[in-house]
């Protein structure tokens, strides 16, 4: 593993995609492009992701997550068991209409074009989720990797839908057992083939907490609102763990965020880190990717022994952040953290959702311009 430099900088994940690639992915999606003719394209816009990076001067890339749909919903393609159902569609099939209406009215998201990966028998690899991610960058890049992937308790939410999904496992505890093995299996995969680091997305914790009861957002959409949050983060805690049981030889983060499917900061949820620093802080990560940059996070927290990815420009907004305000941001951290463990990253990705990229690329282009700079001037 190549040696890092102080206050590195890195991405959380996504980055646009090009016009091209999304018009590539809709015919794969129709069935008119093959996956290999896919994936030929998704090439090219990774290596484009990938020079950016290097201009720029990020010290850990991704691939931008240009082969994926969104930051979870990609595992539909690779696992059995699974089938992509949009949220109307899904509307069909729960027994509670009511409650998960109300939830699709809340949402600003057309509920016709979210699709979620639906468990509808037993999940297997058909092939790994990310390794081919990891060993095509490793081919065009020298610098260190860092492979997202969604968490153990997002898939097992997103994916149990009671109604289709209880032939094959009764309860979500039964499906999560499955996906915790596959997440195991594709990180000692990842590892063996050289992965710098980690990172375990959970953006639904935050919702256990912010959205008092209420489930808002459509990545839990099906499980409604009768879930007790403490239990829930309990069972996420566990799950987490149990997933990076024995992990070595990688960085390991988790990311959680409130939400960045949309530039109106309205509608994404708020609140300190507060009441889920008793469960952030038994996770078996050494880094937690956390938003900052958005006041809606509340103020910094310092979480002993762990490192903090720190989200220092916000990347829904059209304004790129001054070196004055990232740099203010930095040193809080530096008073909070030892200066090896603090990370500088955005808050999120720039392009969660494919078809709904939260910022175009010049702008998460300069946004990272300045991070760098302001990381250099503090080496
Ligand atoms: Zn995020």
């Amino acid at each position: 593993m190549s040696t890092l430099p102080d206050l590195p900088v890195t991405t959380v994940g996504s980055w646009p995609r090009p016009p091209a690639l999304l018009r590539a992915q809709r015919l794969k999606h129709s069935g008119h492009l093959s996956v290999e003719e896919f994936e030929r394209q998704a090439d090219a816009s990774v290596l484009e992701v990938v020079r950016l990076q290097e201009e720029v001067g990020i010290d850990i890339v991704t691939d931008g997550e240009q082969r994926r749909d969104n930051f979870y919903s990609f595992v539909a393609e690779k696992l059995t068991g699974t089938k992509l159902m949009t949220l109307l569609e899904l509307l069909d099939v729960v027994e509670d209409k009511a409650s998960f209406e109300r939830v699709l009215q809340t949402l600003d998201v057309p509920a016709y074009a979210l699709r979620t990966p639906t468990c509808i028998g037993p999940l297997e690899r058909r092939q790994p989720l990310a390794v081919e991610e990891l060993t095509f960058l490793q081919r065009h890049t020298d610098k260190p990797i860092k492979i997202p992937l969604p968490g153990p308790y997002l898939l097992t939410r997103a994916m149990f839908v009671q109604e289709v999904t209880r032939q094959t496992y009764p309860t979500k505890e039964a499906l999560a057992e499955d996906v915790v093995r596959i997440l195991r299996d594709e990180i000692a995969e990842l590892i063996a083939a050289g992965v710098a680091f980690i990172q375990l997305d959970e953006p639904v914790l935050t919702e256990l907490v912010f959205a008092q009861g209420q489930t808002r957002t459509f990545m839990c959409a099906a499980l409604a609102a009768r879930n007790d949050p403490a239990e829930e983060l309990e069972f996420a805690v566990s799950l987490i763990n149990r997933v990076l049981e024995g992990v070595v030889g990688v960085r390991t983060g988790l990311h959680i965020c409130r939400g960045n499917w949309s530039q109106d900061e309205s509608t994404l949820l708020q609140g300190s880190y507060h009441p889920l620093a008793p469960y952030l802080e038994r996770l078996h990560v050494q880094q937690l990717v956390l938003e900052y940059a958005t006041e809606r996070a509340g103020s910094l927290m310092s979480f002993a022994e762990k490192e903090i990815g720190l989200g220092v420009v916000n990347p829904r907004t059209p304004t790129v952040e001054s070196p004055e305000t990232i740099k203010a941001l930095i040193e809080q951290a530096l008073q909070l953290y030892p200066r090896e463990r603090v990370f500088l990253n955005p808050d999120c990705g720039f392009g969660t959702f494919s078809n709904r990229p939260v910022n175009s690329t010049e702008i998460a282009l300069s946004k990272l311009q300045v991070l760098v700079k302001v990381a250099r001037s503090l080496r």
